[in-house]
Parts: C-alpha cells; sequence; structure tokens
C-alpha cells in the first residue's frame, strides 16, 4: 500500500470534525510531498530541528504541529512558524512559548498535555496541576499563548478496555476544562493503534503516523 492509499483509507473512516495529524517523524521530504500530493496539509513532528528542517525544506502552506516533548530551549527555533504545540505540560515551559511568540508578533495555540496512563514514563500534567495552572494569574497574563485544548496518550496496551477508559477520562477533563476557558475545541487522542477507540470517546484530532508512512526504523 502507498503512502496516498493509506491516507486516503483513513480519511474515509474518520467522522466530520476530526482533524487528521500526519506524523512523518523520521520519514523523508518525499513521502511527506506524497501525502501532500493527496492533499494532506496537517504534519506532526516530535522534534523542533527536523521539524525546522522539514518546514524550510517543504511547501510553505504546510500546518506543522509539534507533537512531543519540547525543551525549552529549542522553542525559539520553531516560533516563527509552528501552528500548533501539543505537548505543553508546564507553566515554564507555556511562558517560554509565550516569550517567543510575543518575538514574532503572534499567539500560538498549545494544548495542555494531561498524563492519563498509567505508564509514569509518560509526559503530562494531572487533574490538580491542570487546575493550578489554569487558575494561576501568571497564566492569565500570557497574551501570546492560547490554550485550546488537551492532548494525551493512553497506555501502551492491547487491553483496548483499559485505553477506552483512560481516553474517556481526558475527554471529561476536556468537557470541564471547556466550561472554564473559552477557545477550547481541540481534543488530541489517538494514535495509529488506538484512534478508533479514541473517535468513539470524543476525539477532534487523531495524530497517526506508521498506518499511514508505515513503521519507523526505531523502537
Ligand atoms: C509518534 C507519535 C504518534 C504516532 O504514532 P503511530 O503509532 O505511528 O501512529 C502520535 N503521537 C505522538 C505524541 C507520537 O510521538
Amino acid at each position: 500500500m502507498s503512502v496516498k492509499d493509506n491516507l486516503t483509507n483513513i480519511k474515509s473512516e474518520l467522522p466530520e470534525g476530526v482533524t487528521l495529524v500526519a506524523v512523518s517523524k523520521t520519514k523523508p521530504n518525499k513521502d511527506i510531498m506524497e501525502a501532500y500530493e493527496a492533499g494532506q496539509r496537517v504534519f506532526g513532528e516530535n522534534k523542533v530541528q527536523e521539524m525546522v528542517q522539514k518546514w524550510e525544506d517543504l511547501p510553505k502552506d504546510i500546518e506543522w504541529h509539534m507533537i512531543g516533548h519540547v525543551q525549552r530551549n529549542k522553542v525559539k527555533y520553531m516560533a516563527e512558524f509552528v501552528s500548533l504545540i501539543h505537548g505543553v505540560d508546564s507553566p515554564r515551559l507555556l511562558k517560554e512559548i509565550n516569550k517567543q511568540a510575543k518575538k514574532h508578533d503572534r499567539v500560538i495555540p498549545c494544548l495542555l498535555q494531561i498524563h492519563i496512563a498509567e505508564e509514569d514514563t509518560k509526559f503530562g500534567l494531572d487533574k490538580a496541576e491542570l487546575h493550578e495552572l489554569i487558575d494561576s494569574e501568571e497564566f492569565k497574563a500570557l497574551e501570546h499563548i492560547k490554550i485550546v485544548g488537551l492532548m494525551g496518550m493512553a497506555t501502551f496496551t492491547d487491553d483496548m478496555n483499559q485505553v477506552r477508559r483512560e481516553f474517556a477520562q481526558l475527554k471529561s477533563m476536556y468537557d470541564d476544562l471547556k466550561t472554564k476557558l473559552t477557545d477550547i475545541n481541540i481534543l488530541s487522542m489517538g494514535m495509529s493503534g488506538d484512534y478508533t477507540v479514541a473517535i468513539e470517546e470524543g476525539s477532534t484530532m487523531v495524530r497517526i503516523g506508521s498506518s499511514i508512512f508505515g513503521a519507523r526504523n526505531y523502537a
């Protein structure tokens, strides 16, 4: 199956209102261009340097999403062009994004990453930290970032009941956040292995890599 066929199949399964982020990390420009030529414009990367390089090389109407964990000292390299940062999980990172966005006279849309998985290796805020952050005066003063939703990754397991429970938990935090902030309209959950469940549980944005581009050459 070609990138184009994979993309077409996945898109035909997505309900209206669910955005597809094609996760192109580690993949060459020619694969991205194949997806681009099939109409895809939203791509996700997890390393800032790699995303910057691709942004420089590829058509400028691509929307680049940073889906990985972001180090504060790398924010400056992507502040000019990044469309959405999915993995924001600390006030310090948010402040740095705000600072760099200001230099470019932009407001950068961000998702707060929530820890929903069982494994403690995954990044993210818990419920208490989320509320502490959004209730803080410091947060309210940030004019160059906009929180537009939440992102989460479920436990890596075959137990789809567990995955479903974790997504449902994130959805309920998302619904709650909507009552507290305006402009909340993105719930980023679901990858190649679990996006069907994620959509059933209310995802509005899925991040799909290997089902489009094939397996990556690392674990
Ligand atoms: C790599 C990655 C994905 C895509 O994973 P696939 O299983 O290849 O679809 C989604 N989200 C994040 C945060 C990732 O790092």
